[in-house]
């Protein structure tokens, strides 16, 4: 598919050492050479709110990091184009459910451009891997899936292990609760094990798309999907794959199932599970309605700068609220690094490497963000202009932020 415009990054002078990104299991992840990175995309079928663009930016100040250390970077990311909140909505709006997927992808593409997010490399639509999907779910039911039979129509199944779910990342979730709150049912008769995972919803006898093209009748599970869109991708080695805190379990988990089942040689390195975003009291999600829209933010007429900045102002792992009030604070951050840029200069160098070890100790954004305002308050009437420009290509490259 079609990604958003790309961001050029300017040179900037040395390089930095590969982050080291600690996970919440305590294990670290720092790659080596090549940097292959999933990142589970959108379901288009609502704008994208501040929780979203937290996670699409911290994977980019990620990819930045990775960049400035040398590393060569490959980013694949998916839009789950078929999947049941989309034909919810369309069929509560009259819309064809492609129609509202395609607004909805444009309306992403336009935020990742204000945010200055480097677009991935591979960006794919479930609807454009359908053919992959539908061979690989018939070569898995030769094997490790089943088929279960309800309702006139085949839907086809694939194990869950107690060794899938084992370990300290999955300890503290209630994994049964975790599966119905994404609209799976581990107490369906008939399945073998109650967190076993659907793979192809509806197939008819020897047709896996039956009753034509009537949306939801049929469909591919949402776990193989991200697995096949990842495997293309990247192929078998996937060095972090991310997403939202809420994906630890079902998605992250089964979707690793999935892609092993498909690529025996598959191997996840690293997982980075970014917080989650509140506004007024409450985690912003689409259910409960409390969402702030960056197109809105924006249409209102703040500088996009400025909602790149409130967001990068927490670390990646950090649950956080938003408030109204991040918005001046934000604006008085920028206001004093657009001063430095046009009066001041002085000390850039040593700040690119603090800043630059800050990134490299668990993506620490807020660190790094302290480091520049504490070096502008001293600096900003400090005139060296080559600094000036190094500060304003630091910002840029570094942090996305155009001064
Ligand atoms: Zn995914």
């Amino acid at each position: 598919m079609r990604t958003w415009s790309d961001v050029p990054l300017p040179e900037l002078p040395g390089s930095s050492q590969p982050a080291r990104i600690v996970e919440s299991t305590g294990s670290t992840i720092v790659p080596d050479g090549r940097a292959r990175l999933y990142v589970c995309g959108i379901t288009p079928y609502d704008a994208t709110h501040l929780g979203h663009a937290f996670t699409y930016t911290c994977f980019d100040m990620l990819q930045r990091q990775w960049r400035d250390a040398g590393l060569e970077v490959t980013y694949a990311q998916n839009v789950t184009d078929i999947d049941d909140p989309l034909f919810e909505r369309a069929a509560a709006t009259g819309q064809d459910h492609r129609e509202l997927a395609a607004e909805q992808i444009d309306l992403f593409r336009s935020d990742m451009e204000h945010l200055r997010v480097l677009p991935p490399d591979h960006w794919t639509a479930v609807s454009e891997v359908l053919d992959d999907l539908e061979a690989d779910v018939r070569k898995l039911s030769l094997g490790p899936a089943y088929e279960l039979n309800q309702a006139g129509r085949t839907d086809y199944f694939l194990p869950t292990s107690p060794a899938d779910v084992a370990g300290p990342r999955y300890r503290d979730i209630d994994l049964e609760q975790a599966l119905r709150e994404t609209g799976e049912d581990p107490d369906l008769p008939g399945k073998s094990g109650r967190l076993d995972q659907l793979i192809w919803r509806g197939a008819k006898g020897e047709d896996f798309r039956a009753e034509g093209e009537a949306p939801g009748a049929w469909r591919p599970g949402w776990h193989i999907e991200c697995a096949r869109i990842a495997l293309n991708g990247l192929g078998p080695i996937i060095d972090v794959q991310g997403g939202g805190a809420d994906l630890v379990f079902p998605h992250h988990c089964l979707s690793n199932v999935a892609m092993t089942a498909l690529e025996p040689a598959a191997e996840v390195r690293g997982q980075m599970h970014t917080g989650l975003v509140a506004y007024r009291g409450e985690k912003m999600s689409k259910s409960l309605g409390n969402l702030e829209l960056v197109s809105r933010l924006v249409n209102k007429g703040n500088d996009p700068m400025l909602i790149r900045l409130l967001l990068i102002a927490h670390r990646w792992d950090e649950d956080w609220e938003y408030t109204e009030a991040d918005l001046q604070v934000a604006e008085r951050r920028l206001t004093r690094w657009r001063r430095m840029r046009h009066t001041g200069g002085a000390g850039a160098a040593d700040l690119l490497d603090e800043v630059r070890d800050c990134l490299a100790d668990n993506l620490d954004t807020p660190r790094a963000l302290a480091a520049i305002d504490a070096h502008v308050k001293d600096n900003e009437n400090r005139d060296d202009r080559a600094g000036a420009q190094l500060f304003a290509d630091m910002c840029d490259a570094l942090l996305g932020i155009a001064l």
